[in-house]
């Protein structure tokens, strides 16, 4: 008789009968003749000692045979089981529809594959990752079920684990206020949040992080590969980001950790391939930077008011001092022509004249002693974009009160220039103050303001439009005369703001001029020379 396991004969009274007609089965038609080579209970000895749970039921999944791993992993010895149903083996937790497709699977003759919540002997349960085949006999019929199974329950709360991590994560990033992002070594997006999805449709840049990526990757230079080399992080990198539509300019501040984790595909199995990824924080300043401007504004208005009240003494004692020297000429020349009479009849009213002519001249010296300095400003790079949104800041509460539609064109990468911020501040308030105040003056419908920035190799320009009744040609020439003004005097119509407007144009080395061809009103264009980038080496 062939080697036969002792658990076996324990467990089959008829075991030869049950091993010619199950081996086979097992093995396939190729392998009946196999005893000849080698013998069958190596094949038993197999099944019996295979890492894996082990069963044969008949058609009914009466239990015929268990290996030891099915004892193993079900608590069950072949005396308890043999001759029960698998059924035992359910927690009852299995939905209904599971156990049906099972059924249905296997009675058509096919391979059924699942995992079944199963009860151990001793009462707990666990996870089954079950494969059910189909065992036939020659005419093709059903004859047997064999049943292998696993306990999967470890590697299920694993990875129920890291799902739960990952759903944590996930979470946490979503519940955070700022948009985040993670980024692999391509500049692939491998993780985001909600506020991060936000920003693609918000900011129609494209993908917001390739876009930050190439903002921060310009400003930081050689320092970005430093810091990704050393995995060392960055932070407080702001952008203002310019909207399209009339929208107002956003504001982001980025902060980026880069950090290490081990590939997880095959290639990695046996060899750790290390590969970084970045987290990219973009946190919308834009509130704080919109207090941070009005605080500026206020500062500014300050300081304008400051500078406007000196401006208009100089303007009021050159102005008076102006009026003066017309009669003042006038009594010279009379005191000239009565001292050439040389009469005594009209000396009395020589030396009134006289007397009158040194009053004046001690007034005019007076004047001239009171007229307040302009102190010299720093002259520092400018971003003329930055001065004239200020300048458009400064006069909302105008523009607002008088409905005039303004139509602000910046040229996004405007070259800057070298000069005084306050004075071109000054400079661009009154051209605007003017459009403003022209266009309150007439009747028209249409009231617009529309300032445009652009630059070539040499000049920046700005062009101030305004939808006002304009400047006759005559009198282009003479609005940039002193005391000449379009309006009635009185007030702070000196007729000095254009004088003013060119004489910080000409400190600056530009030039103003007003647009012989605009139609609609009046066009200023300004222009200054581009600031040349200090050459290295050179002192
Ligand atoms: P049951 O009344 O046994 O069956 C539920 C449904 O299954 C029925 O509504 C019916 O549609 C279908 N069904 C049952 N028996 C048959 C049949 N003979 N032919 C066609 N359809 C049928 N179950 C486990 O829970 N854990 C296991 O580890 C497990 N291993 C198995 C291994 C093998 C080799 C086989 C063949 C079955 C195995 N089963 C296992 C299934 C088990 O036999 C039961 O069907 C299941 O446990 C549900 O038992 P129940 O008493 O709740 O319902």
């Amino acid at each position: 008789m062939k080697k036969i396991s002792l658990r076996f004969l324990q467990t089959h009274s008829n075991m030869a009968s049950v091993i010619d007609e199950l081996v086979p089965e097992l093995l396939g038609e190729e392998y009946k003749n196999i005893g000849d080579k080698m013998p069958y209970s190596l094949f038993v000895e197999a099944v019996e000692q295979v890492p894996i749970a082990i069963s044969i039921t008949d058609k009914k999944a009466k239990i015929l045979y268990v290996n030891e791993e099915f004892s193993r992993v079900t608590g069950y010895q072949p005396e308890d089981i043999l001759g029960q149903n698998e059924s035992v083996l359910s927690d009852k937790r299995t939905p209904r529809d599971v156990y049906h497709n099972l059924w249905h699977t296997i009675s058509s003759k096919k391979i059924w594959r699942g995992t079944l919540c199963n009860r151990h002997k001793f009462g707990h349960r666990y996870l089954s990752d079950l494969t059910i085949a189909p065992m036939l006999n020659e005419a093709g019929a059903i004859t047997h079920y064999i049943g292998m199974h696993r306990d999967i329950t470890n590697y299920y709360e694993s990875e129920q684990k890291v799902i739960n991590q990952k759903l944590l994560i996930e979470s946490v990033i979503n519940s955070s206020p700022f948009a985040m992002v993670v980024l692999d070594d391509q500049d692939r997006v491998v993780l985001d949040n909600h506020n991060y999805k936000a920003l693609v449709s918000d900011l129609d840049k494209g993908e917001p992080a390739t876009y930050f990526l190439r903002l921060l990757r310009e400003e930081m230079g050689d320092a970005w590969t430093e810091l990704q080399k050393k995995e060392q992080g960055f932070n407080h990198r702001e952008f203002k980001i310019e909207s399209k539509g009339g929208q107002r300019a956003r504001w982001f501040s980025c902060a980026g950790n880069w950090f290490v984790e081990n590939e997880v595909n095959v290639d990695a199995f046996f060899e750790n391939i290390p590969k970084q990824y970045l987290i990219l924080t973009l946190t919308d300043i834009s509130r704080q930077r919109r207090q941070m401007d009005e605080l500026h504004i206020q500062a500014l208005k300050i300081m304008m008011s400051e500078d406007e009240r000196v401006r208009s003494l100089r303007e009021t004692l050159l102005g008076a001092m102006h009026q003066i020297h017309m009669p003042m000429n006038q009594i010279r020349a009379a005191e000239q022509i009565l001292r050439h009479k040389r009469d005594d009849q009209h000396s009395g009213l020589l030396q009134i004249l006289q007397e009158i002519q040194q009053c004046g001249e001690d007034a005019v010296a007076t004047m001239q002693k009171c007229i307040p300095e302009i102190l010299q400003a720093a002259v520092i790079p400018i971003n003329l974009n930055q001065i004239l949104h200020e300048v458009l800041l400064l006069s909302n509460q105008r523009i607002w009160s008088n409905g005039i539609d303004v139509h602000w064109q910046p040229l996004a990468d405007l070259p800057t220039m070298l000069g005084s911020e306050n004075r071109l501040r000054i400079l661009f308030k009154q051209l605007l103050d003017n459009a403003i105040e022209a266009i309150s003056e007439s009747n028209s419908l249409e009231k617009q303001i529309k300032i445009t920035t652009s630059s070539d190799m040499d000049l920046i320009c700005v062009s101030i439009d305004d939808s006002g009744p304009g400047i006759p040609l005559e009198k282009r020439a003479k609005v940039f005369e002193p005391f000449y003004t379009t309006r009635p005097m009185g007030g702070n119509q000196a007729g000095m703001g254009l004088v003013m407007a060119r004489e910080i144009v000409n400190q600056h080395q530009g030039l103003i001029e007003i647009d012989q061809n605009y139609q609609h009103g009046c066009r200023f264009k300004i222009s200054f020379p581009v600031r040349r980038q200090p050459q290295k080496g050179l002192g």
